[in-house]
């Protein structure tokens, strides 16, 4: 195989033929005065799968996560979210430098959220100590290996957040992989939240964008804040027909790519790297604590065989599969990563 097997992340997939077609024939106008009849059109099918008022296009899923915490938490409250969240680990302080926003964390267990510890750190309003505004959770989450959280979980950090007054932010980069993995419908996601951000560039394949999605009162606001940080967009139509091209077409077959992590999952477990029933969706998360190889290690032989793979840790790899990753280059990722381990 000549060609390189990218499963460092979903986001290193290309527009496809008829994706770029669906973009050059895009109807656009200025969005900043609201005038992108593309752009409007994806806002309002957004806001309506998840059974929300509204949404906002952004440039990227930072972004859209960072409107939408300056949405429920003012400047010097806080938020709570695992120690491994993209907020946290991926923004570059962006909460406390752009919203003021104060972060506090809960331990990152890997898995199911423990909604009582939750519970227990949310702070009152008062004047002597930083009051609670929001929880954020990510779904799936990032860090967690594509981890879903389950609907139970979700009710119980709801209730938690109601009893509280505060408000729950879903982290939905890939919520269209909870989504397909579990069955449960969009709309059911957004009644748990207040405001979620999804993003169409990570395993829909679109180039560009996220959204934010919450209420119309919401979102007039998150325009501002949008705005505000540099995010006000010209003819985005353009990449908002790249957006709507792969609602209609990339979501339903995140299946295949579900699949195909498993596949190399239980390929890879007979080298106690990874326990294939913690793949939920598309990524595999290595943990090459035992082995010979260390992860820069396994990264280096993989790529001079024509794997790419992520290195997180001195100890932890990362595969992700993608709309640009077929069967043959999963078992071509097999048997080059099987052969490096096995040696
Ligand atoms: C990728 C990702 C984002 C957004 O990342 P951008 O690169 O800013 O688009 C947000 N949250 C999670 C969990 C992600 O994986």
């Amino acid at each position: 195989m000549t060609q390189l097997v990218d499963l460092r992340s979903d986001t290193v997939t290309k527009p496809t033929a008829a994706m770029r077609a669906a973009m050059a024939n895009a109807e656009v106008g200025d969005d900043v005065y609201s005038e992108d009849p593309t752009v409007v059109a994806l806002e309002q099918r957004v806001a309506a799968m998840f059974g929300h008022e509204a949404a906002l296009f952004a440039p990227s899923g930072s972004m859209a996560n960072q409107i939408a915490l300056q949405l429920v938490v003012p400047p010097a409250q806080e938020l709570l979210c695992d120690a491994n969240a993209h907020v946290v680990t991926y923004e570059f302080a962006a909460a406390a430098a752009i919203g003021g926003i104060s972060s506090r964390t809960w331990p990152f267990a890997g898995g199911e959220i423990d909604v009582d510890l939750v519970a227990s750190m949310i702070r009152p309003d008062g004047y002597w100590a930083v009051p609670t505004r929001a929880i954020a959770v990510e779904q799936t989450h990032n860090l967690g290996g594509g981890f879903v959280i389950g609907l139970d979980t979700l009710r119980g950090l709801r209730a938690a957040a109601d009893s509280a007054g505060i408000a729950l932010h879903c982290d939905g980069a890939r919520i269209w992989h909870a989504h397909v993995a579990t069955g449960v419908p969009f709309a059911e996601y957004g009644a748990l939240f207040d405001t979620m951000s999804v993003c169409l560039s990570k395993g829909l394949g679109a180039p560009v964008g996220s959204l934010v999605v919450g209420s119309a009162e919401k979102i007039a606001r998150a325009r501002w804040i949008r705005k505000r940080m540099g995010g006000g967009m010209r003819q985005a139509g353009i990449l908002a027909a790249a957006g709507l091209y792969a609602l209609d077409h990339h979501v339903e077959r995140l299946a295949d790519d579900h699949r195909r992590a498993q596949r190399l999952a239980q390929a890879l477990a007979p080298y106690g790297v990874v326990d294939p029933e913690r793949v939920h969706t598309n990524l595999v998360v290595l943990d090459l604590a035992k082995t010979a190889v260390d992860a820069p290690a396994l990264g280096a032989a993989a790529r001079e065989r024509g794997v790419l793979m992520s290195v997180l840790g001195p100890r932890t790899g990362r595969l992700i599969t993608h709309l640009d990753a077929d069967d043959a280059a999963v078992d071509h990722a097999i048997e080059v990563l099987t052969g490096i381990l096995s040696a």
